[in-house]
């Protein structure tokens, strides 16, 4: 745990009580700080008690004497409503910054390197911190992803911490001073949470503010809101690697046809790398291979690293191959760019889709469609993708995931096709029929894993 010293004796409110709420309170409270904890919902609260953190009312209390409301990103504050407690902080000037802020607080000779962009955050976040370990580093990954920014270890002056940032985390973030500052992409997303696209571009564009002078960006160049970003922090006279999984860029780093280019010159066989499958880990891996130049690695020593990443569970992960098809969970692809991207890896899916559909539903999908056998449909977003896919793909309502497995798999046998793929990528959030979309993919793996048949080792 990360103590924040420069808080000791002040008051500080924690606003959600969560997993970054709670430990900001915990590295508060051993900080020495005076704090008062407060969640909407009961239970949380019940939570923070347990863990002997004080609560109280924020709008009861006299919040005045706050120094700081540390507001945990999973809770709206502006859009699509104003919360009542943010409103009252912000009538009393009193600043609202996130868990990662009181990180850098804490550690303000440390090395920040940040990951955001709509997709490959965790992937990117995950391969960096491999790469940077395997090259003897002390680093530590959080943030957004895994371990709160306040639970991460303590690390010497020399170390690395690899932050995902998320657009939420991005707007409450003040003095965060970045050595590398990663933007993977931006496709619409969350637009409700940031007042609309334009909102959302802006709260990643927030991601360069914190850069510091002689620190190097890293921004993906096959977005048109991406491009335009690293012109303007080019224009600013920073450092900028653009990065691309589309075409050879003669200045930056590129994925294209499975080789990685430095410049325009061919530096690895990405191919190989199974952990790694299809062009958007391309995108990942070059972030990460601009990224772990700027900290001063080799060519050859990244690319060594590379290739031992051992994967993150529910992004294209094989679950397992049973009766000659396999099953790959992709419970993280919660929008349709995400699981487009799964899409293009196969060409015989049975494709069990649904969920809480975003904006745009699947739609865009369409030039993939000749990919998929079979659609399963599950949760809310079932009667939409249905009109969706009617007359192009057939399918079947499942209503739960359950029966989609059981479905899917029956189908994928009878047909015999060659390199048949059960494929969850919902292009959906989860939280219609489950927690989260970690218990979308484990409830996948469980139900895979009660599939009678030969396996392979
Ligand atoms: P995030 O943390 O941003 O949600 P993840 O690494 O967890 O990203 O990947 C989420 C989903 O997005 C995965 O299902 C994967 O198929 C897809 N994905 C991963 N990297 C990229 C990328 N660079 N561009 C687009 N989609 C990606």
């Amino acid at each position: 745990m990360i103590q924040v010293p420069s808080l000791k004796g002040k008051a500080v409110a924690v606003m959600g009580l969560g997993k970054s709420g709670l430990a900001t309170a915990r590295a508060l409270m051993a900080g020495g700080a005076g704090v008062i904890a407060w969640d909407d919902e009961d239970g949380a609260r019940r939570a923070g008690a347990e863990a002997a953190i004080p609560i109280a009312d924020p709008l009861v209390i006299n919040l005045a004497k706050a120094a700081l409301l540390v507001w945990s990103p999973g809770i709206a504050h502006t859009h699509p409503r104003p919360h009542a407690v943010a409103d009252r902080a912000r009538a009393l000037g009193i600043p609202i910054l996130c868990d990662v802020e009181l990180l850098a607080l804490a550690k303000p000779e440390a090395h920040f390197l940040a990951v955001s962009g709509t997709n490959g955050k965790s992937t990117t976040t995950t391969l960096l911190a491999h790469v940077l370990d395997r090259c003897g580093r002390a680093v530590a990954a959080g943030g957004n992803l895994g371990t709160a920014a306040l639970d991460m270890p303590e690390l010497d002056a020399d170390g690395r911490y690899v932050l995902e940032l998320s657009s939420y985390q991005l707007e409450l973030v003040d003095t965060l001073s970045l050595d590398v500052a990663i933007l993977l992409n931006i496709t619409p997303d969350h637009l409700g949470r940031h007042g609309g696209m334009a909102g959302y571009v802006e709260a990643k564009r927030r991601l360069f503010r914190q850069l510091k002078p002689g620190g190097t960006a890293v921004i993906g160049a096959d977005d048109e809101h991406c491009r335009a970003i690293a012109d303007e922090v080019e224009g600013r006279g920073l450092k900028v690697v653009r990065i691309s999984s589309q075409r050879v860029l003669a200045k930056g780093i590129s994925a294209v046809d499975g080789l990685l280019l430095e410049d325009g010159r061919a530096v690895a066989d990405l191919t190989g790398i199974t952990r790694l499958p299809g062009s958007h880990n391309g995108q990942n891996a070059c972030a990460v291979f601009a990224a772990a130049r700027a900290d001063g690695l080799t060519a050859e020593a990244i690319i060594t690293a590379l290739a031992s990443y051992p994967g993150l569970a529910h992004r294209q992960e094989l679950v397992a191959e049973i009766d000659d098809v396999l099953y790959v969970n992709d419970s993280k692809a919660t929008n349709a760019d995400a699981a487009e991207k799964a899409l293009v890896c196969y060409d015989r899916i049975y494709w069990i889709i649904g969920g809480q559909a975003k904006d745009g539903g699947i739609a865009a999908l369409e030039p993939q469609f000749h990919r998929i056998v079979h659609a399963f449909l599950i949760g809310e977003a079932a009667e939409a993708f249905a009109a969706t896919l009617d007359g192009k793909v057939p399918y079947t309502r499942c209503g739960e995931l359950a029966k989609a497995v059981a479905a899917a798999r029956n189908l994928a046998v009878s047909d015999g096709h060659e390199g048949a793929v059960v494929l969850l990528s919902p292009a959906c959030a989860s939280w219609d029929q489950f927690k989260s979309f970690e218990h979308r993919g484990e409830t996948f793996r469980q139900l895979v894993g009660a599939i009678p048949g030969r396996r392979a080792p």
